[in-house]
């Protein structure tokens, strides 16, 4: 049995007050091990080991030398890739097939994204007149932040920890990382290479624990941290925000989406419906800029549903191991109630079921797992709540229009704004379409196709802040003018 335990100052310790709570593996309910939670007194020396660290060895690295040190860390977790990838499908459940195409991978490549990514930027630089007629340069100059929270959700968790680590750490703040408490794995191995690589005690901590009254409030609380970054829940942001405010910490918020699918009669309609299966089902449709609200063209609406009816039937539910398997348990046993439960308001709402809605019979070795089927709906009102709500779960909602104006409305009303797919081959509607999206990602004839150096964020209620490329830069950095006389 494994135990997870933070990792403070570059070493593991326990919880003093011997707390620990139970990682349970979403596949079949097996006990994975068990994980130390984070009182007061673990996060207050996590967050001082950090802000000590800012002014010993890691703060007098050159930015060459601190980019060289998180590419050696990306080497590293490649290294040692297959105890990553079984630690994030233990935790997670989800198919080998696709966490070593995606979070393994990417979350490594995080490290050395974002380190050649800021270094290579420039700062403004100018030069102004004065009465005396001699002027003055004026130059910008940035600075790390310092100590930087790391709040991170347990869908793609190693991914999207390093996704703010490696920016945080390239523009050389420190960092302390609460993951979340479904999936302490990869985050807890990650000391471990960090170690191995030589980055400075102090630099990387992780405190295990859940939010509120636990590690993520003490974290977001603390006074010596200087800037949150959190990826999770709408609900939750609020909560962080309002904890942020005390001492007018800045704050990066990635938060929840309800995001809209347009599939236009003049598209190819084999490559939106590869398109949009994956962007509801894969990762058991735990992805935050997933699709749950599909619209489409009233001529190929028929076509368009059957051919995901027939793809949505082919998707092979198993274990993480299994070559054959696509499409595994959702995170735990407690998500499942929960998309259970839209499952369940979707027929009161009125929806037809035209494909899944229950919980599989997956036999009895698995069947303690939280497994759930693969579900389309189609006759909902718009202003049902299962067209409303973030469900986070392998679900769509498809639904036929007649006019561009029409289907610009709908996918626009809701309370988020994180991401919307557009299926069509005529790219002047692409562009029109998309400029009127209010969302802060949007796909032509494509789905989570992700370039690092590109922005990446929410409108409304989906977050606050673009982090990725060049944008972290403002977030994790602090931008002092210098004014020289001349
Ligand atoms: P969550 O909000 O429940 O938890 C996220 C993290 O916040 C966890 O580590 C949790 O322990 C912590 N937390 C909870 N309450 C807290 C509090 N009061 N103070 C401090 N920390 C607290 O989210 P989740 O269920 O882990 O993840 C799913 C959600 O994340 C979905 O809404 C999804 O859309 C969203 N998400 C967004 C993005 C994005 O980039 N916009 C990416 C992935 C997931």
């Amino acid at each position: 049995m494994k135990e997870f335990k933070h990792f403070i100052n570059g070493e593991y310790v326990a919880s003093a007050s011997g707390k620990t709570f139970e990682n349970r593996c979403p596949v079949d309910n097996s006990l994975i091990g068990m994980v130390h939670e984070a009182g007061q007194a673990e996060v207050d020396a996590a967050v001082r080991a950090a802000k000590a660290a800012l002014k010993g060895p890691w703060g007098k690295m050159t930015q060459t030398q601190r980019t060289a040190l998180l590419n050696k860390v990306a080497d590293r977790i490649n290294e040692r890739f297959e105890e990553f990838l079984e630690a994030e499908c233990r935790d997670t459940g989800k198919p080998r097939s696709i966490a070593s195409h995606i979070d393994i991978p990417r979350g490594a490549a995080n490290f050395k994204a974002f380190s050649e990514t800021l270094a290579n930027h420039p700062t403004e630089g100018f030069r102004m007149d004065t009465p005396d007629g001699k002027g003055a340069l004026n130059v910008g100059h940035r600075t790390p932040k310092g100590v930087i929270a790391v709040i991170s959700p347990w869908n793609l968790p190693l991914l999207l920890m390093t996704w703010k680590v490696g920016p945080a750490l390239a523009c050389g703040n420190t960092v302390v990382v609460k993951p979340s408490e479904e999936t302490p794995a990869t985050t807890t191995l990650l000391g471990e290479v960090m170690n191995e690589c030589g980055v400075p005690e102090g630099v990387f901590n992780v405190v295990h624990g859940f939010g509120p009254d636990s590690a993520g409030e003490f974290l977001t609380t603390h006074p010596l941290v200087d800037a949150i970054t959190f990826t999770g829940e709408t609900r939750t942001g609020e909560a962080i925000m309002k904890a942020a405010a005390v001492g007018l910490r800045n704050i990066s918020l990635e938060c929840g989406g309800k995001n809209p699918g347009i599939v236009f009669a003049d598209c190819d309609i084999e490559k939106a419906v590869e398109g949009t299966m994956r962007s509801a089902f894969v990762n058991c449709g735990q992805v935050c800029l997933g699709t749950e609200r599909v619209y489409v063209e009233r001529p190929i609406f028929e076509k368009f549903l059957s051919r995901m009816k027939e793809e949505v039937a082919k998707l092979k539910l198993g274990r993480p191991e299994d070559p054959e398997a696509n499409f595994g348990p959702l995170v735990s046993l407690e998500h499942r109630e929960k998309v259970k439960y839209y499952y369940d308001l979707a027929r009161e709402e009125g929806a037809t079921v035209e494909i899944g809605g229950g919980i599989p019979d997956m036999g009895a070795e698995l069947n303690d797992g939280a497994w759930i089927e693969p579900t389309i709906w189609t006759g909902l009102s718009d202003d049902a709540r299962v067209i409303r709500e973030e469900i986070f779960g392998p679900c769509c909602h498809i639904r036929p229009f007649d006019t561009e104006d029409e289907v610009i409305e709908l996918a626009n009303d809701t309370n988020y704004g994180l991401a919307a797919a557009i299926w069509t081959e005529n790219s002047a509607r692409a562009v029109r379409v998309a400029e009127q999206m209010e969302a802060g990602l949007v796909w032509v004839n494509s789905w989570f196709l992700r370039d690092l150096r590109t922005a990446f964020g929410g409108a409304k209620q989906s977050g606050i802040g673009r982090e990725g490329g060049v944008h972290g830069l403002e977030f994790y950095t602090e931008t002092k003018n210098i004014c020289i006389k001349l």
